[in-house]
């Protein structure tokens, strides 16, 4: 299951994403998006603690957090 999701033709590229990780899992890809930026992605969704930092850091909300399902099985946007 996915626990953080990238929307990278909103990504500007500013990396504030990839410090606020406290797991260092997000990274900035090699291709390019919509708008001429290298967006931001996630290395490895294994190691992701769905804490929303990420999120909360993105100016432009393309970062969706989906924390762990308990009861109504809905993700939760961080974003
Ligand atoms: S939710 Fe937390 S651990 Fe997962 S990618 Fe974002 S900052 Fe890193
Ligand atoms: S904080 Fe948002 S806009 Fe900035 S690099 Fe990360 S995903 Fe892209």
């Amino acid at each position: 299951m996915l626990r953080v999701e990238f929307d990278e033709d909103r990504c500007k590229g500013c990396e504030l994403c990839v410090e606020a990780c406290p797991k260092h899992i997000v990274i900035m890809a090699d291709h390019l998006n919509a708008m001429g930026f290298h967006p931001a992605t996630v290395a490895d969704q294994e190691k992701c603690i769905s804490c929303g930092f990420c999120a909360r850091m993105c100016p432009d909300v393309a970062i969706t957090v989906r924390k762990e399902e308990k009861n109504n099985g809905q993700g939760t946007n961080e974003g």
